[in-house]
């Protein structure tokens, strides 16, 4: 007989599936599902089968809750439904924009920046976001997590300039706790690491990822903690989002955001100002606002490089410093990322 338990924020492997992982793969994938939840089928004429092919949509339920039902320029939705925009190829929009390609060595590590290395943990995300680079990226097995991290490990054994290692994909914590908990038990065997730092859209899109287990595991962690989320407009942050991003600064972790200026979706300063203040309220400091990447596809978020410095200039008018997120490129083969 089967006893009924009290819903538990966690259960292990042998009980069933975490509940965040329930959650993930519940995620709405069909653009006309999305549509008439929000009630919007109109759309649908406008959605690219093409796009929708070539990286599927994914949103999970709760992000698709914080959309307002009966708007087609909604800056959630807008940050996930495959249009035919992207079909337009745009000159100068190619597919390795960032010079990633060049900079891996075949084990899921980019090593690009002094002191910094970078995991290519693993390819999976909760949501894709039309935007990213990551659309064209031939993840295939170049992750760090596919052969338990032993290649990583190396690397970042043999070069003692590593201070600082980041989990980032991908969105490292789409993979499971224990596995997380794999490669930091090797990581405290290097000395010279003093610093992890994740690079995650999880706490946003699916706040419910931020449970115990995975708390736990942060607190317990013996290096300095960085997470950097991911969070594009103050109206990604509702109360689920703001508990999970105070429970992780209760584990004693610095708590950053990167956004990306996007058109119709931030592109006006009192936005950007709102994202910061609603971050701020959250306990996250701003921390990069990107210049977009020029990625084939997504030419018709681009913001004009002068209006991203009138805005910017716009932001640091009416916030105090440490709200103003420093507005960057990123350039292959530069040394850092470029302030514009
Ligand atoms: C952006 C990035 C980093 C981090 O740069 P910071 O300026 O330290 O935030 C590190 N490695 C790679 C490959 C990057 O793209
Ligand atoms: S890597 Fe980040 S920006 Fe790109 S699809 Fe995943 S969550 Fe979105």
């Amino acid at each position: 007989m089967i006893t009924a338990k009290p819903l538990s924020s966690q259960q292990n492997a042998a009980n069933g599936p975490v509940r965040w992982q329930s959650l993930w793969r519940d995620a709405i994938r069909d653009p006309r599902e999305l549509l008439d939840l929000l009630g919007l089928p109109e759309l649908a004429a406008r959605v690219s089968d093409a796009a929708a092919a070539q990286f599927p949509l994914r949103v999970p339920r709760g992000f698709v809750a914080r959309m307002r039902p009966g708007d087609p320029a909604d800056p959630l939705l807008r940050q996930v439904l495959p249009l035919d925009d992207e079909d337009r190829v745009v000159p100068g929009f190619g597919l390795d924009a960032v010079g990633d390609r060049e900079a891996r060595g075949g084990t899921g590590v980019i090593h690009k920046y002094e002191g910094r290395a970078l995991l290519v943990a693993t390819g999976s995300c909760a949501v894709h976001c039309r935007y990213c680079f990551r659309r064209h990226f031939p993840y295939g097995e170049e992750t760090a997590a596919a052969n338990q991290w032993r290649e990583a490990l190396d690397y970042l054994a043999a070069d003692p300039t590593v201070a600082e290692v980041l989990l980032s994909g991908g969105d490292p914590l789409s993979l499971a706790t224990p596995k997380l908990a794999e490669f930091t038990q090797a990581l405290a065997a290097l000395p010279h690491v003093r610093r992890l730092r994740l690079h995650t859209r999880l706490p946003v899109v699916l706040p419910e990822r931020v449970d115990a287990e995975l708390l736990d595991w942060l607190a317990a962690l013996p290096q300095q903690v960085v997470v950097v989320v991911h969070a594009n407009h103050a109206q990604e942050i509702d109360a689920p989002v703001a508990a999970a991003l105070a429970a992780l600064r209760g584990t004693g972790a610095t708590l950053l955001n990167q956004a990306v200026l996007l058109r119709g979706v931030n592109d006006d300063a009192a936005t950007l100002a709102a994202l910061s203040e609603r971050l701020f309220e959250a306990g996250v400091l701003p921390y990069y606002l990107h210049q977009l990447d020029r990625v084939a596809g997504t030419a018709h978020f681009e913001v004009p490089e002068n209006r991203a410095r009138t805005l910017h200039a716009e932001l640091a008018a009416c916030l105090p410093g440490y709200l103003v997120p420093r507005l960057v490129r990123e350039v292959a083969g530069a040394p850092a990322k470029l302030p514009l």
